[in-house]
């Protein structure tokens, strides 16, 4: 192995920067020549490739979002994409190539591999919705940014005395939600790992304000619904106005916390390591504080939602 190619694909995330950096740096170490791949797959296909030096991967370990672009392309589902995205390689003479993205860019990542490209996945999304990795690159700053807005919100919520409905991103997973939730003391978590009724969202804010408190914020995860439907539900279902916040792609950028830097710099320097040892075909991630090893297929399976179910259920002991 001595040419080994990067990009970023998918959803972008805090920390991609760190990794791309890692894997750029470690290559150059070990004299190996690095490209960069701009804009995902789009760019696989139609050839933006460009070497990496030392100085292009300089000063963005603190950098929010991806030097590298990131796109999303149909094309590259389909055979023909992935025949022009392998001819680009050959005739770079590419024979490596980590991935950094999410599920949907790990299938990309396994075609390729299928296809004779020796490839890594590294688990870049603020969703934290892949397996076999406790994190993923992006999450810890995306909760970050969450906690910060929602303290900002509960200041007004305090105020005026009055209950917040706060929308929050993971797609089809609460880790967002319940991390937030839990961090920021909310008065009611929805997550689409466990059926929670509206209901008992009434009985607890009656409760709360009855018992003198000043507000209430409830946190929905994307996966369960929209905030809009829970503030509709609260005012057809008692006297309380609710004020809707949908906090959006804020979540998604901003200049990644110490542990997405040193998670994308683990990862990045370890794809080339194994790589280098002829490792390939696999998704890195982080378990019990080690770099995990893991076939693309098991990171396919879901994700167990045992830690979700306990800080929904210990948010919801808290809040009285
Ligand atoms: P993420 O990687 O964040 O889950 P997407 O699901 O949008 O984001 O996937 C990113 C890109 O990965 C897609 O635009 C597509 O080019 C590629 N991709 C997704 N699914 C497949 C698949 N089944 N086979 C090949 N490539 C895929």
């Amino acid at each position: 192995m001595k040419k080994i190619a990067v990009l970023t694909s998918g959803g972008d995330s805090p920390g991609m920067n760190a990794a791309v950096r890692a894997v750029a740096k470690k290559a150059i170490y070990h004299d190996l020549e690095v490209f960069g791949v701009y804009r995902g797959y789009e760019g696989l296909m139609s050839g933006e490739i460009k070497s990496l030096k030392l100085e292009d991967v300089g000063g963005i370990i603190h950098r929010g979002g991806t030097i590298l672009g990131s796109a999303r392309s149909e094309k590259f589902k389909t055979e023909d994409g992935q025949l022009q995205a392998m001819n680009n390689l050959n005739n770079f003479g590419i024979d490596a190539l980590v991935v950094i993205g999410g599920d949907g860019s790990y299938r990309g990542a396994q075609a390729l591999h299928k296809k004779g490209i020796k490839t890594i996945g590294l688990p870049g999304t603020i969703d934290n919705d892949i397996n076999g990795t406790d994190f993923t690159l992006g999450f810890s700053t995306a909760v970050n940014t969450v906690i910060e807005a929602i303290d900002r919100i509960r200041d007004t919520a305090t105020s005026h005395e009055r209950t917040f409905v706060i929308e929050v991103m993971g797609r089809d997973a609460g880790d967002i939600a319940a991390w937030a939730g839990l961090a920021n003391g909310a008065e009611s978590i929805f997550i689409p790992e466990k059926t929670t009724g509206k209901e008992g969202m009434i009985a607890r804010l009656k409760q709360g304000f009855e018992r003198g408190k000043k507000h209430s914020i409830i946190i929905v995860a994307e996966g369960v619904g929209t905030a809009e439907e829970f503030a509709d539900y609260i005012r057809e279902h008692s006297s309380y106005d609710a004020r809707v916040t949908v906090l959006g792609h804020i979540q998604r950028g901003g200049s990644p916390v110490g542990f997405d830097r040193i998670l994308g710099t683990r990862l990045g320097a370890k794809a080339v390591e194994l790589l280098m040892a002829d490792v390939a075909g696999k998704a890195l991630g982080l378990e019990k504080n080690e770099i995990s090893v893991h076939d693309f297929d098991y990171v396919f399976q879901k994700k167990a939602s045992k830690r979700l179910e306990e800080f929904s259920k210990l948010s919801m002991e808290l809040s009285m």
